[in-house]
């Protein structure tokens, strides 16, 4: 099945429903004509702070692609976090309609639905390329939306950071003794893992982490990778940055759109704003990789930060303690056992081909 045809083939028939709703007449050309020339304004809420690179300028480019592309058919105004709602509320915006649209990532909204946390990252799970091979092609696409159906909210794959950074910490993480009592931002799965290592796992919006850090209200923080950590000044808060980013391998964001407000649209309107999502989820990704090289290196030759990989064990432990959240997590929600059997067969498949491919590349590419 072609991505266009996926994406169509679960909102479209939608779609067609809203459009008879609306004109309850048959789809003559008049009742065309009439929808085509209904403006819709939309609200965008975001987790972002306002025009944040990558991750919050994705935001405003999908808004300005719709804006643009549907002739001003729609026009979307984008909020940062905290202007309409606080970061944690966008979901709630989104699902009660006070806003037709919402970016974020979806291990903010577990509270709401465990299962959404496979939407952004697994800890030791897929990258950005894996994760949108499940999305587009694997079934992961259906399964996100049917986790939202209940909240009136279609989920979009919405921007990729690609692999993350570990974090910044305060001091050296030299073995497993050194988490016991850290205090750290770090979302979703991985936060529960660092909490059953000894660690004190803090859910902070973004735009909160810089102050948290340097007033030692958090001992450490993980954000996203180097592009956006150096524009927060993480670096001036912490001076050691680990890598690599294990809870995070390739985090999806998401962009979610008010159920009944997409189905109010016309189909070609519909097309264009799947359309915008789509192609800023590439893009993001594709930012992320030319900008992540950059700011690293600056990291490094300006601000003399040394980036040290995590002990390995460590790193086997918090593997092992992620076999325990994940079968705790699916034991207790019939609807995460059903999202992470998807996923970890999608994962274990396209590992085997990776084995082959990109990780026998990157062996003979050092060579
Ligand atoms: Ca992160």
């Amino acid at each position: 099945m072609k991505r266009r045809d996926l994406i169509k083939g679960i909102g479209g028939g939608l779609a067609v429903a809203g459009l008879s709703a609306c004109s309850g007449a048959d789809p003559s050309g008049e009742v065309k004509e009439s929808s085509k020339a209904k403006t819709h304004k939309w609200t965008m809420v975001t987790t972002w702070p306002k025009n944040f690179p990558g991750v919050g300028i994705g935001a405003e480019r999908i808004a300005k692609l719709i804006t643009q592309n549907s002739g001003g058919r729609i026009t979307v105004q984008v909020y940062a976090s905290g202007e309409l709602v606080p970061a944690m509320e966008v979901m709630t915006a989104v699902s009660d309609g006070s806003a037709q649209m919402g970016h974020g990532a979806a291990y903010y909204w577990k509270g709401k639905a465990a299962a959404a946390q496979f939407f952004a990252a697994v800890p030791f799970g897929m990258n950005a390329q894996e994760m949108n091979g499940w999305l587009y092609y694997g079934g992961g696409l259906e399964l996100w939306r049917e986790v939202y159906e209940p909240f009136g909210v279609l989920p979009h794959p919405g921007g990729n950071t690609g692999t993350q950074m570990g974090g910044w910490f305060n001091k050296e993480i030299n073995s497993l003794e050194d988490l016991k009592g850290l205090k750290m931002r770090i979302p979703g799965l991985g936060g529960e893992i660092l909490k059953r290592a000894g660690g004190i796992p803090v859910l902070l919006p973004g735009g909160e982490i810089f102050t948290a850090l340097q007033t030692g209200t958090i001992d450490a923080t993980e954000w996203i990778g180097p592009y956006n950590d150096l524009a927060f000044g993480l670096h001036q808060a912490a001076k050691y940055y680990y890598y690599p980013g294990w809870h995070e391998p390739g985090t999806v964001l998401e962009c979610m759109v008010n159920k009944a407000a997409y189905e109010e649209l016309s189909e070609d309107l519909q097309g264009i704003v799947d359309t915008a999502i789509s192609s800023v989820n590439s893009e993001m990704l594709a930012e992320y990789t030319a900008r992540n090289a950059e700011a690293l290196r600056s990291l490094k030759t300006e601000h003399n930060i040394v980036p040290r990989p995590y002990p390995e064990d460590v790193i086997k432990r918090l593997k092992e303690l992620r076999e325990e959240v994940i079968a705790e997590t699916i034991a207790a929600d019939p609807m995460s056992a059903r999202v992470y059997e998807s996923f970890n067969k999608f994962q274990q498949d396209v590992a085997a081909y990776h084995e082959v491919s990109e990780r026998a590349f990157y062996k003979t590419r050092d060579l």
